[in-house]
């Protein structure tokens, strides 16, 4: 037994060997020599270990080496969940991915070519988000949502009130609350009303000198259904005090398919000084919050020190650019795929894999219309194939229901249907 293991080490190829072979030649260049070198110690020691043939060493580094540099797997999303938050949100598009890759470089991203003298950060992108929305007087453009949250709490209700209904005190997700982020910039909270009433009569008797904002939070990812009362935004201006709308989804104009969902253009027609959203939802950008508003509320945030820590990042201006004006999102490819064609091409991959179809419902998700079903349908697989799926090559994310492995092809790309078919074979065979 010891003489085996001693006589297997030997034969597992050398690391200057196996980085000398000309089918890594590629990857040295693309990925760099310690990310190679990373994955070749790894597939040494199984092969060490006994768990691979000491011949197929380099293929397995071949098959083992990741797309990229950046750590981050690119993962089917086979859930159905559009907005999925563990799989980053919004899925960008080609044309934001350029714009990314473009902005990598050195860019003018400060610096206005034809003077040689600095400009506004992201001139371009803010003007594209303004543009966006005419209801909008300024914009400004943060790292999340959360950020603009904070920047506005901080700016305008440091060591005062910001007047919340206490049926909008929501959490966000992985733990983190609305009246806690809020609180931690010395804001204090001011709740009015209760978990399922406000009226405007408690906002009233709120509202005092010591007010720096009334706040709308919209509840986006849970419903408030029975005896309920809320105050929309046009019924609270005109008390004397800026009221901010924080939407959440970063919808910018209404749209009929998400009829529930609020707008950044709506919002603001309606009497809202400020509107807040992420700008990694329903617009189907990059991670950024978005800031609109009356112009004097909007130079006041920028021009606050905290928004100097809050400032995006040029690849976010670039992708955020190409997303107000480029094509349509994946998200939004998403949201509108017609279900009948949607079951032809899921017939066509399920019947290159003798699998069965199923109909299934998909969802908006994290960013918001927690109440909308999207009929789908779906490749109905055994469940314990979720596992290997997710570990392959090709990672693919399903949905585990009653027993089964469901894989909604809605968010999924034309062109992967080809890595698809080929990830839930390999799946099949471990
Ligand atoms: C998502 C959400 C946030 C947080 O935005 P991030 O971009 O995730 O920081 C805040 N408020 C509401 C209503 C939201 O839906």
């Amino acid at each position: 037994m010891a003489d085996a293991t001693v006589d297997r080490r030997r034969l597992v190829p050398r690391t200057d060997v196996v980085l000398d072979d000309p089918r890594l030649a590629g990857a040295l260049t693309r990925l760099g020599r310690p990310a190679v070198k990373a994955v070749v110690t790894a597939v040494q020691q199984r092969a060490r270990a006994g768990e691979l043939d000491p011949a197929g060493v380099v293929d397995a580094v071949v098959d083992a080496l990741p797309g990229t540099a950046g750590g981050l797997r690119a993962v089917l999303n086979a859930t159905g969940v559009v907005l999925h938050t563990n799989l980053g949100r919004a899925a960008l598009s080609p044309a934001a991915l350029d714009a990314i890759a473009a902005a990598g470089a050195h860019t003018d991203v400060e610096l206005d070519l034809a003077t040689g003298r600095r400009a506004r950060r992201g001139r371009t992108a803010l003007a594209a988000l303004a543009a966006a929305v005419p209801a909008a007087g300024a914009v400004h453009v943060v790292n999340n949502g959360a950020a603009a949250l904070v920047l506005a709490a901080t700016a305008l209700s440091a060591g005062r009130e910001i007047v919340v209904s206490r049926g909008e005190l929501v959490e966000i997700g992985d733990g983190f609350r609305l009246p806690d982020l809020l609180e931690s910039t010395g804001a204090r909270l001011r709740e009015v009303g209760t978990t399922n009433r406000t009226s405007r009569a408690d906002y009233l008797a709120a509202v005092g000198p010591d007010t720096g904002f009334i706040l709308k939070v919209h509840p986006s990812n849970f419903v408030v259904r029975g005896f309920t009362r809320s105050v929309g935004v046009a019924e609270l201006t005109g008390l004397g005090t800026p009221v901010v709308a924080d939407i959440g989804s970063g919808l910018l104009a209404p749209d009929p398919l998400l009829p529930d969902e609020p707008d950044a253009a709506t919002t603001l027609r309606a009497g809202a000084d400020l509107v807040i959203a992420s700008g990694d939802k329903l617009l189907g950008g990059p991670q950024c919050g978005l800031l609109l508003g009356a112009a004097d509320l909007i130079e006041q945030l920028r021009r606050h020190p905290l928004a100097r820590a809050l400032r995006v990042d040029k690849l976010t201006l670039a992708a955020l650019q190409a997303t107000l004006t480029g094509p349509e999102t994946p998200t939004w490819q998403a949201l509108r795929y017609d279900p009948a064609a949607l079951r032809v091409r899921t017939e066509k991959v399920a019947a290159a894999l003798g699998a069965e179809v199923v109909p299934s419902v998909a969802v908006v998700g994290g960013g918001g219309a927690p109440e909308l079903e999207l009929p789908s349908w779906a490749i109905s697989a055994p469940a314990d194939r979720a596992e290997p799926l997710r570990r392959g090559s090709t990672p693919v994310v399903g949905r585990v229901e009653r027993g089964r492995l469901l894989l909604d092809l809605r968010c999924i790309s034309v062109d992967d249907d080809a890595a698809l078919i080929a990830a839930v074979r390999s799946a099949g065979d471990r």
